[in-house]
Parts: structure tokens; C-alpha cells; sequence
């Protein structure tokens, strides 16, 4: 097989490499990511999408670049900044999950009134679909929207609401008929945080940091107009974001980079003079988990194809989910056990501890922990491919009174 690239994507490759060399030391730190982002994320965001690095496949008149979907050019993009070691965008719930639902099903005021500012990070989004009886089960989500007077006055609590502390929108997932089916039941709203009613309350990961939240709606009121799709459509568009979520939590692009993070740690990092890079119980495991990065990058490269030829992937999502937050944690892990004693710092990561190599690394570690759950946990994903992809038998159904 010839790997070599063809005339065009040297091009933009070299392209790149000159954008790195112009600008690459005005990137952001690489990690971390669950904050709001700075001024200087946001000037960095803003350059990557004049060059078009960033929002590439987004129709012009929604900010994005309006190029054609180009795998190839995905991939180059994707490389060359992991290789550079320079921040390649910012990835959250509103540019990964929001923006491809609303391209997808939103009405045309909805993406001219969100997707530019959100893929600029002007606007933050959080996800409101767990509440603390229905995580697993979603379809199952009680919190209630009513239409009163051209309004809907949503009563209810959501919960485990990443970075509802400092969101400026919600997508929210509430049961709008209630005689309907529990999956037909269901309605995708989009609110304002600001909202009269609405309480955020965080809560603390075993990070240190406030990373979720749970959220107490009394009779907000959201405009009749912030529903997407129509009535009773919720569980559809949920989906939709879910499969983008799937894609975000597991994105090979983002492994690699870390992959490339994880080979600069063990370069620099000493015991007696000798490089972790050259010791063997070192080397060994960080060969064994480049070789899964590679097979990563071979699977999405697979999605990536299908998707541009309009073919759906299906359960291969499921284990994008399943697999690429497996091997981020295995990462990370191999970066902990290399930080040493500085890998293991639980008592001073703050709210605002620097974040230097060893935060970094630690926080990931545990956070990627919680990405095993968050979006579907891993049991869910491991159902969903057994069932949907194998034909296995259905998981039996947990019976009231069952033992
Ligand atoms: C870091 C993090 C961030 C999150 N961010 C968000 C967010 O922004 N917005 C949001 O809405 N939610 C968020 N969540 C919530 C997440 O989606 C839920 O925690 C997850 O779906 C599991 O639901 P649950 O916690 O209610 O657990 P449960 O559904 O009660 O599950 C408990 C355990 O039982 C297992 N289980 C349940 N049902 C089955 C089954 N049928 N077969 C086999 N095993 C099963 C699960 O795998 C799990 O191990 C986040 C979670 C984490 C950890």
C-alpha cells in the first residue's frame, strides 16, 4: 500500500508546518480543557478558524470554512498539529455534540443564531439529559416541560451536568407528553442558563475540581420557539448528539496527540541519567499502546469514510465510545506510573493548581475514569455492541421483586 501523500494534502501539509512555525507559540497549553476557556484560547480559536483548521466542514454562513469533507485532509490536519504539540481547537459539548445535531435537525434561525458563536467559544453549552433516577436508562428522563402562553415552564432536576457551573446554554432532554410513549414522550429544548429558576449547584469530581453540577429547574420558562425538531422528537435528536458525543469521548485525533504528549514525558523524564523512554518495562508498554493508537487512527479513518459516503456506521460508534476512552485511560495511566512520586500529588490539585505536566496528567487520570461512564458507560457500550452488532442475545430485563 502506498502511504505517501498525494500532491494536494503535501500541500496543506506544508501549509501547516508554516502556520506552525508563524504561530505555533501563541497556542494554548495543551490538556485540561474543562474550564471556561481564556482570552488566549479564544484568540487562538479565532486564528484556527480563519485558516480554516478548525469548523472546516461548517457552511460559510454559519462561520465555518464551507469546505467539502476531505478525510484526507482531516487526517493531515489532525497529525500535523499532534506532531507540533500545539492545540488543535477547542473540543466541548456545544463544538462536538450541539453544533453537528443542530447542522443536522435545527431550524435555519437556530444554526445562525448558535453555530457561529459556539464554534468561536463565545457561547457554552452544557448537556441536561441524566437525572438521579435515569442515567443508563435516558429514555426514561422525568424532568417535565409544559406549554403555557408561548412558553415551555420546565419543572425538574438534572444531575452529573458537566460545566453547567459556567454555561451560558443548556440542550435539554424533557418529557413534553406525558400520555405518549417513554420514547415518543420526549422533547430537545435550548435554554439560557440565566434563567429565572434555574439553580446550578456543583458538585466535586474525584479530581478535586467542580466539574458537574446538579441542576433544580422550578418553572423556567423557555420560549415555544427553543424546542428542536418538534414535539415529541427528543429521543431522536438526543441520539443524534449522543452519536457525536460517542465520537468526541473516543476521537482518535485527540489520542494521538496524547500518545505524542506521552512520548515528550518519557523523553525528558530521567532516573539516573537514563531516559523512561529507553528502559524497557517503559518502552515496552509505550510500544504496545502506540500500536493501538495506530489501529485507532486505521478505525476512524474507516468512520470517517463512511461518513462521507453517507453510509450510517452504527455499532461501530459504540466501540469508538468504548475503546477510545479505554485506551485515553491507559495513557494516562502509563504517564502516572512515569510522574513517580510527582504522580501522585490527590491532596494538591485545588480548583486552581497550575497546570503544569504532573496536574495535567494526574487530573486526566482521573477524569478519564469518569469518561468511562459519562456519554453511556462502558457496560452500556459493551450491550450495545453484543447486541446490536454480534445479534447476542438481549441483556434479560431487570423485573421488580427479581433477585
Ligand atoms: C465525568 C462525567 C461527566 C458527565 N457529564 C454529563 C453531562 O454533561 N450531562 C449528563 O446529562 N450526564 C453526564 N454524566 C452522566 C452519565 O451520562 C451517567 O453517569 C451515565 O449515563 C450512567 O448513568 P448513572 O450514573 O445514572 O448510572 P446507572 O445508570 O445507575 O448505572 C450504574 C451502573 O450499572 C450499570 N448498568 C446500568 N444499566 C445497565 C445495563 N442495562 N446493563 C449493564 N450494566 C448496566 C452501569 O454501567 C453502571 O456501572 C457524566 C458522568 C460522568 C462520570
Amino acid at each position: 500500500m502506498d502511504l505517501t501523500l498525494s500532491e494536494p494534502y503535501q500541500a496543506l501539509q506544508a501549509e501547516i508546518r508554516a502556520f506552525v512555525a508563524d504561530y505555533g507559540h501563541l497556542s494554548p497549553k495543551l490538556g485540561g480543557g474543562r474550564k471556561r476557556p481564556d482570552q488566549k484560547t479564544l484568540d487562538w480559536q479565532k486564528r484556527l478558524l480563519e485558516h480554516g483548521y478548525v469548523g472546516r466542514t461548517i457552511p460559510q454562513e454559519y462561520g465555518g470554512a464551507g469546505r467539502q469533507p476531505d478525510i484526507m485532509e482531516a487526517s493531515v490536519i489532525a497529525s500535523e498539529f499532534a506532531r507540533a504539540n500545539i492545540y488543535a481547537g477547542l473540543t466541548n459539548q456545544g463544538i462536538s455534540m450541539l453544533v453537528p445535531t443542530l447542522l443536522e435537525v435545527g431550524t435555519d434561525e437556530q444554526k445562525r443564531d448558535y453555530v457561529g458563536p459556539t464554534i468561536r467559544g463565545d457561547i457554552i453549552w452544557c448537556q441536561g439529559y441524566s437525572e438521579p433516577g435515569n442515567g443508563s436508562d435516558l429514555a426514561n428522563a422525568q424532568t417535565k416541560a409544559e406549554l403555557k402562553d408561548g412558553h415551555w415552564i420546565v419543572n425538574g432536576q438534572k444531575i452529573w451536568t458537566s460545566s453547567a457551573h459556567y454555561a451560558d446554554m443548556m440542550f435539554l432532554l424533557c418529557r413534553t407528553e406525558p400520555n405518549a410513549s417513554k420514547h415518543e414522550g420526549l422533547s430537545y429544548l435550548l435554554l439560557s442558563m440565566k434563567s429565572d429558576g434555574l439553580d446550578a449547584r456543583p458538585l466535586k469530581t474525584m479530581t478535586g475540581r467542580s466539574e458537574f453540577n446538579e441542576v433544580f429547574f422550578t418553572d423556567v420558562k423557555v420560549p415555544e420557539t427553543q424546542i428542536v425538531l418538534g414535539r415529541g422528537k427528543g429521543w431522536y435528536v438526543a441520539n443524534i448528539t449522543l452519536k457525536h458525543e460517542r465520537l468526541m469521548l473516543g476521537d482518535a485525533g485527540k489520542t494521538n496527540a496524547r500518545l505524542e504528549q506521552l512520548i515528550s514525558l518519557l523523553s525528558k523524564t530521567e532516573i539516573d541519567g537514563v531516559p523512561l523512554i529507553r528502559m524497557p518495562e517503559y518502552r515496552d508498554r509505550l510500544l504496545r499502546l502506540q500500536g493501538e493508537v495506530l489501529a485507532w487512527k486505521a478505525h476512524n479513518l474507516r468512520l470517517l469514510t463512511e461518513a462521507a459516503q453517507g453510509i450510517d456506521s452504527g455499532v461501530k460508534r459504540a466501540i469508538v465510545k468504548y475503546g477510545g476512552t479505554m485506551l485515553g485511560y491507559r495513557l494516562s495511566s502509563l504517564a502516572v506510573d512515569a510522574l513517580g512520586s510527582a504522580g501522585l500529588p490527590y491532596e494538591s490539585l485545588g480548583e486552581d493548581a497550575e497546570d503544569d505536566d504532573a496536574t495535567t496528567w494526574n487530573i486526566d487520570y482521573m477524569y478519564d475514569v469518569g469518561l468511562m461512564i459519562g456519554g453511556g458507560s462502558s457496560n452500556i457500550q459493551k450491550n450495545i455492541i453484543g447486541e446490536r452488532g454480534l445479534d447476542l442475545p438481549r441483556e434479560p430485563k431487570f423485573v421488580a421483586g427479581m433477585r
